[in-house]
């Protein structure tokens, strides 16, 4: 193999470039970003950079010292791709035809509909998004009041940064509890408590029923249980889609994102990588697609590996234990595992009321993730018995001892 085309110059796309070279690949790199900016991270565009606590520069990805020797191709968007012949069409005219394919274009901000052309209405993705969300959220008279839709990930951190930077902040988000989906009730509601407790104004079980505006400009938005709430600008973070439709014929399957098999492989002598890719997880019997920074990471070496490899990769299998952090005001979040709503839970460590614990989640006896609220060490140390793999009566017995 001589010539690795990326797709997709951010987090996965640089890991796995970084690793082709580190596993002695000396042939042309190419990689393709849409986006203007050499690989940047995304992580404090939620946070240092939005609270203005970080510059733009301290995020970029290549350390001093990082000669990779790649071929950049930025500002340029791979719009066709055909599989079998591994040719690439590029949107400025372009074609390449490589010996391998790492697909590691992303995923971007699900729109709220009825905002188009609503100014004071932020997505947030990119760091010039984030540029964009600060300077609305410090500028204007008196507090900004900010209506944030959607408590996932994005709405809790932005919400969080918000109330840092001194705004009147709403969050709306249309289930019961944050992260409803995904996490058993209790540690939602803590997850919930956490705002509150900061004077965020939360509105759970409420959707949005339209826009009031002002020349153009947001003024207020509309509830589905009849509330109006006064808004110099919103935020919204109701999910991402998979940068999946230039991929439409190339032969690839797509099913809510590229689907890949154990290995990460999705057809030969292409792989995916990062919240684009979908792939079943042996560890956990289950077809996954893992949206958080992590994952981004090792997904995006493992898939170089494998693309390396060739057809001695079949045993490359790829089943990570998921993990995520989130920081919001002065906690630290973390979740490692594979929960759901209707799991177990234990506290064995501190108090849900400090805002300071550590819960074991377990499902049909076994040990399948770890929550904590900082509490970082302890929950690397249930990450790694997590690797392990452990039944929920001997989580309960380590956790007694004190371990
Ligand atoms: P992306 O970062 O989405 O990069 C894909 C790149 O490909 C983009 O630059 C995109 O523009 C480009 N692209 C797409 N299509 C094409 C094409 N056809 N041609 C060329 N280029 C293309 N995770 C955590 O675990 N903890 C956190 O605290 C955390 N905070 C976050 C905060 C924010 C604001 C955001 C947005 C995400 C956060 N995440 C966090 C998630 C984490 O950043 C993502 O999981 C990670 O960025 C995924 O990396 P990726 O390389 O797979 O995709
Ligand atoms: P997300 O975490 O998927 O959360 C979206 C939230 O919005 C969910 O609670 C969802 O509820 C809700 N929602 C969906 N449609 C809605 C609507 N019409 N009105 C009100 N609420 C609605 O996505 P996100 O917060 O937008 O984050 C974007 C991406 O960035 C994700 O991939 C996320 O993982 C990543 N990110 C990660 C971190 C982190 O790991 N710390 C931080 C920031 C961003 P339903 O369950 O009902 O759909």
């Amino acid at each position: 193999m001589r010539y690795i085309a990326i797709v997709g110059a951010s987090l996965a796309g640089y890991r796995a470039a970084q690793t082709l070279r580190r596993e002695g690949f000396d042939g042309t790199i190419t990689l393709i970003g849409d986006e203007r900016r050499r690989p940047y991270d995304r992580p404090p565009l939620s946070k240092k950079v939005l609270a203005g606590e970080a510059e733009p520069e301290s995020i970029v990805l290549e350390r001093s010292g990082d000669d990779l020797g790649i071929e950049w191709r930025l500002d340029e968007r791979a719009v066709s791709f055909d599989a079998s012949g591994l040719a690439l069409s590029l949107e400025r005219g372009g074609e390449l035809e490589a010996d391998g394919v790492i697909l590691a274009c992303g995923a971007r901000p699900r729109p709220l509909p009825g905002t188009d052309g609503i100014l004071g209405v932020h997505l947030l993705r990119t760091l010039d998004d984030s540029l964009a969300l600060r300077e609305a959220l410090t500028t204007g008279v008196g507090p900004r009041r900010l209506v944030v839709v959607g408590a996932g990930f994005i709405g809790a951190e932005v919400a969080a940064t918000a109330r840092g930077l001194g705004c009147e902040v709403t969050v709306v988000e249309a289930l019961d509890r944050p992260l409803a989906r995904v996490l058993p009730p209790v540690l939602g509601q803590v997850c919930a408590d956490v705002h509150t407790d900061q004077g965020v104004d939360l509105r759970l079980g409420a959707g949005v029923d339209g826009f009031d505006t002002d020349d153009g400009s947001i003024s207020a938005v509309r509830l589905s249980d009849g509330s109006s709430v006064e808004a110099d600008l919103v935020a919204v973070g109701i999910g991402v889609v998979p940068n999946t439709e230039w991929l439409d014929g190339s032969g690839l399957t797509i099913d809510n994102g590229v689907v890949c098999d154990e290995t990460t492989l999705a057809a030969p002598g292409v792989v995916a990588a990062g919240d684009v890719a979908r792939w079943p997880n042996r560890r956990f019997g289950e077809s996954m697609r893992v949206e958080h920074w992590d994952n981004a990471v090792s997904m995006g070496q493992h898939a170089a590996r494998r693309l390396l490899a060739g057809d001695g990769g079949v045993d490359l299998v790829y089943e990570p234990v998921p993990y995520f952090w989130s920081d919001q005001y002065d906690r630290k979040i973390q979740l490692v595992g594979r929960v759901g709503p209707d799991d177990q839970v234990q506290v064995i460590d501190g108090s849900i009321a400090d805002r300071r614990f550590v819960a074991l989640i377990g499902r049909d006896g076994q040990l399948v993730g770890a929550f904590g609220m900082n509490r970082p060490p302890a929950v690397q140390r249930w990450r790694t018995r997590l690797e392990e793999g452990m039944s929920w009566d001997d989580a309960l017995a380590l956790a007694s001892e004190g371990s």
